[in-house]
């Protein structure tokens, strides 16, 4: 399959430096035609041993968020911004994540996705750099020609009731999202321009 292909490409990259403190590269996972692409910040502590993305505790409760709109990890597509862990878990640096940007753009390019779905700050930024989270969260617009739905990072949620709040309300906005561009993807550039359009 293509998408091995891409991975295991992906797994001997030595682009930047985080490739020495690694024990697993994380290049992400998920059927080759998922209608939605999500993407977090970069692995920890679990998901560099494991390999894996998102499967320590922020991985339990992104899929419990599926389970409330009736899907599970198996079908949608997860990866992250940086596939090598940063040392001590730090927020990636900007040429890490320049260096991975590639990959990502592989990626997406690849799987064709529906919808790509933000986790965080650092993921938002990739498609909105101008933009703060706490405005951008629970709304999608397209970004040259792609839907894309922003949501905090599940981490950020796991010991603040009101933030776990706010991500359970936002993926449930997810079918609407998913409704509406299946239904008239064109229509919706045409009209809104390439860059602006909020659905919420
Ligand atoms: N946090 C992330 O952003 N990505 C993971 O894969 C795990 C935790």
């Amino acid at each position: 399959m293509e998408l091995d292909r891409l991975h295991d490409r992906i797994k001997e990259c030595t682009a930047c430096g985080l490739c020495e403190g690694r024990t697993s590269v994380v290049p992400g996972e998920g059927p080759e035609r998922p209608r939605i692409m999500f993407i977090g910040e970069g692995p920890g502590f679990h998901e560099d041993k494991q390999g894996r993305p998102f499967v320590g505790q922020a991985g339990k409760f992104l899929e419990e968020l599926l389970a409330t709109i009736e899907m599970n990890r198996e079908d949608v597509y997860i990866t992250n911004i940086i596939k090598c862990r940063p040392p001590g878990n730090r927020d990636p640096l900007p040429e890490e994540v320049d260096s991975c940007r590639p990959w990502l753009e592989q990626q997406m390019e690849l799987l064709d996705p529906e919808l790509i779905v933000t986790l965080g700050r650092h993921s938002m930024s990739r498609f909105f750099p101008k933009e703060t989270i706490g405005k951008m969260h629970g709304t999608a617009r397209n970004v040259d020609g792609r839907m894309v739905f922003a949501m905090y990072h599940p981490a950020a949620a796991l010991h603040q009731q009101r933030l776990r709040d706010t991500l359970i309300e936002d993926m449930k906005k997810i079918p609407g999202v998913l409704a509406q561009e299946a239904q008239a993807p064109q229509v919706a550039q045409d009209e809104a321009g390439p860059e602006q359009l909020s659905m919420f």
